[in-house]
């Protein structure tokens, strides 16, 4: 970066901080990971520069002959990568992503199912902050309260009783396998639209680790930055009859020019997520989160719904005498990155929690396996009964710089 250390040293300095940041900590937050240099490389293209209105082979503008290509390769890419009719790679967001779906399949004020955010929806799925309370009726469900799964039974029970118009199956915090074919038996059985949100675990399914919603869905949203390993920004994959609706509802609808170097970024990441390396890499994301939660529950932390099918864990640091907040503050002086989040039927508020969350796909980015996670629950464990003592959490980051030293850091190496 000479150009910019040049330039604009404030700016500079930021990011080599930054970088520093992601080789030294051990960054656990389930929604990051490390993107490739070509991925990096891409986002970072004179592709920023061109405005491209409308979509491939119909533009408000000149000069498209080049982003044409790039963004029909992202189409035709996610398309097989996920085995789906038709995709949408322009929402700039997750949530943008979630939006068009909402425009695209209700009406404003019309019912709609998801998950409620203290069991694990997330913010789009109708808290009443966001625009999706405000827009749609939401009728939340939860998980059950003894398995902390999702109650089934229950949900159709919702659904018999409200008659909503699109049920969402999608989670920021729910570590079981979901049952798609399921969530579909129910939306039809009282004549309801599906849309799966497959945000966190879409790289997963991309490399076979996870169930597909694809063939059950009406549309399928995700992000492509987490599990995927993209860069910033989401994609829609829906059935050949809401293509037409999906797409005015991303532009002209809800946005202006779409990000053609992000689009660009996102084809070499589908393309990534095509190979057997990237297959691999989905399976020891879970394996990884599997073996932590086990080191974890083993030595006295109490992991909710029993454990993880995914990348992610949620853990109930009460069971040590912590509060999320508490624990998170102890990870992060040792160099471990979490955040705090509120468990199924927690009594404390969201600001303090009773939980964190855990995810194991950026760490399985920097090549670490199950002996590594056994190291790393030993980091968790110490740090989290010794949430008091400065000094020993100081020693303790001293030893996770060191170790994570030992990795490769994509992006940055
Ligand atoms: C992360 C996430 C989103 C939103 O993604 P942003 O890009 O942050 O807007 C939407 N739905 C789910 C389930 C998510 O986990």
């Amino acid at each position: 970066m000479t150009n910019l250390s040049q330039s604009d040293s404030e700016i500079y300095s930021v990011i080599e901080r930054e970088k520093k940041r992601q080789k030294e900590q051990l960054v656990m937050i389930a929604s990051e990971n490390y993107a490739s240099s070509s991925v990096l490389e891409t986002t970072g293209s004179i592709l920023t520069n061109k405005y491209s209105e409308g979509y491939p082979g119909k533009r408000y503008y000149a000069g498209c002959e080049n982003v044409d290509i790039s963004e029909n390769l992202a189409i035709e890419r996610a398309k097989s990568l996920f085995n789906a009719e038709s995709a949408n790679v322009q929402a700039h967001s997750g949530s943008q992503a979630n939006m068009a779906a909402f425009f695209a399949m209700c009406n404003p004020g019309d019912t709609i199912m998801g998950m409620s955010l203290d069991h694990g929806g997330h913010l789009t799925h109708g808290s009443k902050v966001n625009f999706s309370g405000k827009l749609y009726n939401f009728i939340p469900f939860g998980v059950d309260r003894e398995t902390e799964a999702l109650d089934f039974s229950n949900l159709q029970e919702i659904a018999d009783k409200n008659k909503p118009r699109l049920i969402i199956a999608g989670f920021t915090a729910y570590p079981l396998s979901v049952d798609f074919e399921k969530f579909k038996s129910i939306a039809d059985s009282v004549d309801a639209l599906l849309l799966a949100d497959m945000a966190h675990i879409s790289g997963l399914i991309a490399g076979g680790a996870h169930p597909s919603p694809v063939p059950y869905a009406d549309i399928v949203t995700s992000t492509t930055h987490k599990t995927l390993r993209g860069p910033r920004g989401a994609l829609a994959l829906m059935k050949k009859n809401f293509e037409k609706k999906y797409n005015s509802a991303v532009f002209p609808n809800m946005q202006g020019g779409p990000m053609q170097n992000s689009i660009a970024a996102k084809a070499v990441a589908f393309k990534e997520a095509m190979t057997k390396e990237f297959q691999d890499y989905s399976f020891q994301i879970v394996k990884n989160s599997k073996f932590l939660s086990k080191k974890l529950s083993e030595n006295g932390l109490r992991i909710v719904a029993g454990g993880t099918d995914t990348h992610m864990l949620l853990v109930d640091t009460k069971a040590l005498g912590l509060t999320g907040s508490n624990a998170e503050s102890a990870l992060l002086a040792s160099g471990i990155v979490v955040n705090k989040n509120s468990i199924p039927f927690d009594n404390e508020p969201p600001m303090v929690t009773s939980g964190i969350r855990i995810g194991t796909a950026a760490l399985t980015s920097r090549n670490m396996r199950e002996k590594d996670m056994e190291t790393i629950s030993e980091f968790i464990l110490e740090s989290l009964k010794n949430h008091n003592n400065p000094k020993l959490l100081e020693s303790i980051r001293e030893k996770v710089v060191n170790f994570s030293a030992k990795f490769i850091v994509p992006g940055l190496d």
